[in-house]
């Protein structure tokens, strides 16, 4: 567990300093803003689909260094992906950060890098950072007009 933990910060330090896919993306064909009023967390998300397929992904975000992580690495997960393979993706990871994963016996393996944040759910209040950039991101999918807010 505690080589676990070393990665879990290594990769939430890495991504919250580098963050990647950091800018707006032009020719977007989805977006959403999302806030987490808890913690002060912001996120602006954006997504290129090409018919099913997210052929881009990026967002603008301040905040913690667990929210700006999660998103960095939503970013990257969700390229490549279709709409229906982004939701299921969104699912899994909502039931890893909030434990219910853990106490399903889900595989975590199935998350890839993602699944380092399992560690959230140790603290519920960390919850909400590291979800809001994937509510946001299904707001987005979904047409949402108006910003997400996790309260
Ligand atoms: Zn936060």
């Amino acid at each position: 567990m505690s080589d676990f933990r070393e990665l879990y910060q290594e990769i939430i330090l890495d991504h919250s300093k580098s963050p990647r896919n950091f800018r707006p993306l032009v020719g977007a064909t989805f977006d959403a803003e999302g806030f987490n009023p808890l913690c002060g967390d912001q996120v602006h998300v954006w997504l290129a689909l090409d018919g099913d397929k997210v052929k881009d992904a990026s967002f603008l975000g301040t905040g913690c260094a667990i929210s700006k992580a999660s998103a960095s690495m939503m970013t990257q997960a969700v390229k490549g992906r279709s709409k229906k393979d982004t939701e299921a993706l969104f699912t899994a990871f909502h039931r890893l950060v909030t434990g219910e994963a853990a106490r399903a016996g889900d595989d975590p393996e199935a998350l890839g890098k993602l699944a380092v944040f399992a560690g959230v759910s140790e603290f519920p209040v960390r919850v909400k950072c590291a979800s809001l950039a994937w509510h946001t991101l299904k707001a987005a999918l979904e047409g949402a007009k108006t910003p997400v807010s996790t309260e």
